[in-house]
Formats: C-alpha cells, structure tokens, sequence
C-alpha cells in the first residue's frame, strides 16, 4: 500500500466488494490431486441493489505440514467493519460483515467458532502430512460503506478480502494476527483460484485473473498461483488497453479522470517493464490499475494483478497525476505479489524494497531526484529509535501511523540507496534478481534477504544491515 502523508508519500486507495453464489462442484475441480498449495473454488452472486456477495466456497487444503493439524483457521477480515474498533477519521459509513455458515469438512458437518476476524474449524480426525482435506462452507458478505479497501462507491464494489481466507501455517504453528489500520495486516500463501461470478445486468468484472473483454451475466475466472484474488465489480469505470510483450497492461478510469488516464495508464507500461527488466519476469498475464479512492490515509493498494491507485497527487508543482502511486503499487507485485513476506511480522520488507523500486524508477526514467530529502527522513528516524525504541524490523502492532511510514518505507528504501552508493548499482540490481528468483511463490524473511545480498555481495553485509534495520551500531 502507499500511504498518504509525507511528501511523495501523499494518497489513497481503493477496492471493495462484490458477490455470491451457490456453487456447483465441477468434476475436474474435485478430483484435482492435492497439492501443496491451497486451491479455492469460489462461486459467488453479487447484488448491486443490497450491496451483498452470497456463495459458496470450497478449499481444498494444501497437503505438506510438519505437524498434524488438529483445527483449520479462516481469516474473516470483513467483520472488522462490523464493530469499528478503531478510529473515527476511518470509521465506515455503513458496517459491513462476513458471515459463514454449513462448515463441512470432507462433506461432514464440522464445528466452526467465529470469534471476530477469524473463524476456527475443528478437524474431528488431524490431517497428518501428505493428506488433504475439502473444507466447505456458506458465506454472505456485505460491503461496508466507506470501508478501508473493501467498499462500495457509485456503482463500482471493491471486493478486497472479500472471502473467508485460509489463514497461514508454518513451523511458528497457525498466524491468525487480527485486523488493524496501521499497514497491510494480511498475510496469506499462494493458492490457486477458480472464481464463478453472477453479476447484476450492465456490469463487468476486473480481477486477479485475466479477464473477459465482453460483459455476461455469469463469468468464470481462473488464476493460479497468487496469495489472494481482488475484484473489483463495476458499471462506471473505462478501460485504456495495452501490454508489455505478452502481459496486458489494462487502466481503469472514471468520468472526471480523463486527463490523467493516459499518462497513468503510459506509466503504468513503462514501469512494469523497467521493473521487469530489473528484477526478473511478471509471471501472469495481465495486470489492471484501477483509479480511485481506496479508503482514509491509502494511496494504493496491491493485490496479485490488480493495483489500485489514487489518480492524483499534491506535489509542489500542484496536483500531479499519481505516476509514483502506480509504479509503487505495480513494485509490490514483485515485492507481496511474487516474492511474499509476513506483512504483519516484517512490513519493511516488502514496503522498503517496494518505496525502493518506486524511487529508482521515478530517478530513471522521469529524472526525479528524492535521494537528500530520502537521507533527512531516515536521520529523523534515529531521533524516533532513541525516543521510543522502535527499529525497522518490528510488526505492524508496533508502529503508530506517522512512525510506521518513516521506519517501514523511507528508512529501508534510504538504505537500499546507500548499498547503491556502496556496491554500484549493477549490484544492487543482482541482489534483488537473485532474491526474486530464489524466493518467487514463497515466503522470504529478512533473513533470507540478508543472506541473498551476502552471498551475492560476496562481503558481508551484516553490520550495514544490523545498523540500517535494527539500529545497532553507528550509521
Ligand atoms: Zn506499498
């Protein structure tokens, strides 16, 4: 996400809602062998009128753990717009909700607890390694008003963790870590999606997956291997089409963003190409940026394949078109997308080499120069470590909102420059190649980084990123 804020760091975001359905099992879904990914089979009815998404979903669970499992956890991030818990500046309009119900295990009844954002399922039998299981369940969504990513604006729904998601399982056991309004606190594994939509007369859909050019009632979209499937399902937006080599590069726009369409929609196919000449090949098929505002204090926001961006920014030349917003948020495609990391635990990892990736191609391809004001702001978080403790490295808990911004994004990105300045940049450029090659449909942590940018250093690196990240040492 980019935040609004902090020069540069101005704006906001968008996405929300939409959906329902009954599903009907296909065949060829059910007897796919298990794997180690999770596969989602979503059918889901969107209604414009109640602003609601009513379906079914299946999710056939991965089959490696080092554990047995003795519960399942889903995360149900809509509720969070149930009972606002936090702020009244983002505070929605109207309450939205998640409800499931007829959770099934195997085709057998199964006892589910919802407690706030997450819903447990017991397993009457663990599921020890190398077997599956088929979790089912009922679900109804309702779109919040003026929700934080998931919202309903005109006649557009933004569908942004819009279904029950499988929460993350790793030798730390279940990361069932609730919803919060500092950062993005989600963190999901790379799945594989099947998604049949009905939606109402005269609307489309623009999703994760490649999607259709023509608008029908019932549209089934697929994509594999992504952490998470957005959709935004809509009656007013325009597109711009375009690709980069094979990959479709499709802008999203509304009346009154006509002027900023097209320069938005030009930065949109040079900085996917810039980023895909620097760190290694856009795996999918397409790529959609859809304009608008995605919710109080957010420029932008990524989901595998589709970005959304506010369409402009203040700058001190007056209002810009938002060209940062969308090459940031079509960095973290690298960056979350590709190349996952815990959100929650590690935001700077994603963020800072995603503001990074941001900076370098403003500097290269639009002669921006942000590096001295980059090197004040990361001095100023000296000052906030020796004040408060807090280093780059801390989850999202930890942050208030104006420190978050400085320790997460402006910090990390200040000293990816300084290795620029350290190791050349051609270097630099290897180290994030090698690290998305090596960690592509993974989790990476800082760790992993660190150990990618010795390796290919050749040097070691720890005492620069101990200083950088953890504040230990002189800078
Ligand atoms: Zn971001």
């Amino acid at each position: 996400m980019r935040i609004r804020g902090y020069r540069g760091f101005i704006l906001a975001i968008l996405m929300a809602a939409m959906l329902t359905g009954i599903w009907s099992p296909s065949a060829e879904a059910l007897s796919q062998p298990a794997g180690e990914r999770p596969h989602y089979q979503l059918e889901a009815t969107y209604s414009a009128k109640d602003q609601t998404v009513r379906g079914h979903m299946k999710v056939r669970l991965p089959d490696r753990r080092e554990k047995a499992w003795k519960d399942v956890y889903f995360h149900l991030y809509p509720n969070a717009f149930k009972d606002w818990k936090w702020g009244a500046e983002s505070r929605p309009e109207k309450p939205g909700h998640l409800k499931v119900s007829q959770v099934k295990v195997d085709g057998e009844k199964a006892s589910a607890k919802e407690k706030g954002t997450l819903l447990r399922i017991q397993l009457d039998r663990p599921l020890a390694d190398g077997k599956t299981a088929l979790v089912e369940m009922d679900y109804e969504l309702k779109l919040p008003k003026g929700g934080t990513r998931l919202n309903v604006y005109g006649n557009t729904a933004f569908l942004a963790q819009w279904y029950p998601m499988l929460a993350v399982h790793d030798d730390e056991g279940w990361h069932t870590d609730p919803y919060t309004t500092t950062g993005d606190p989600f963190f999901s594994q790379i799945s594989d999606f099947e998604v049949t939509l009905q939606l109402p007369e005269g609307y489309q859909v623009i999703s994760s997956a490649r999607d259709p050019e023509q608008t029908s009632s019932t549209v089934t979209l697929r994509q594999e291997r992504v952490r998470d499937f957005a959709a935004v399902i809509t009656k007013d937006y325009e597109p711009i089409y375009g690709k980069v080599d094979d990959i479709r590069v499709n802008l999203w726009y509304l009346k009154g963003m006509e002027d900023v369409a097209q320069p938005l929609h030009d930065a949109a196919i040079s900085s996917l190409s810039f980023f895909g000449k620097k760190f290694g090949a856009y795996p999918y098929e397409e790529v959609d940026v859809v304009l608008g505002e995605t919710g109080y204090g957010i420029a932008g926001m990524e989901y595998p394949g589709l970005v959304t961006s506010v369409a402009r920014i203040p700058t001190r030349k007056g209002e810009q078109p938002a060209i940062n917003v969308v090459a940031h948020e079509l960095a973290h495609q690298w960056w979350y997308g590709v190349v996952g990391n815990n959100q929650v635990k590690e935001p700077w990892l994603d963020e800072g080499l995603t503001t990074f990736s941001e900076l370098l191609y403003m500097h290269e391809e639009k002669g921006e120069d942000e590096r001295e004001l980059l090197m004040r702001a990361a001095q100023r978080t000296d000052e906030i470590h020796k004040e408060k403790g807090v280093t780059s490295v801390e989850s999202l808990y930890k942050y208030s909102d104006p420190i978050y911004g400085l320790m997460v994004y402006t910090r990390p990105a200040a000293m990816m420059w300084e290795l620029v300045e350290k190791l050349g940049k051609e270097k630099v450029l290897e180290i994030l190649h090698t690290y998305y090659d090596r960690y592509q449909f993974q989790t990476a942590t800082t760790e992993d980084f660190i150990r990618v940018a010795n390796e290919t250093a050749g040097q070691d690196l720890r005492p620069f990123f101990d200083r950088w990240l953890f504040f230990k040492g002189e800078r």
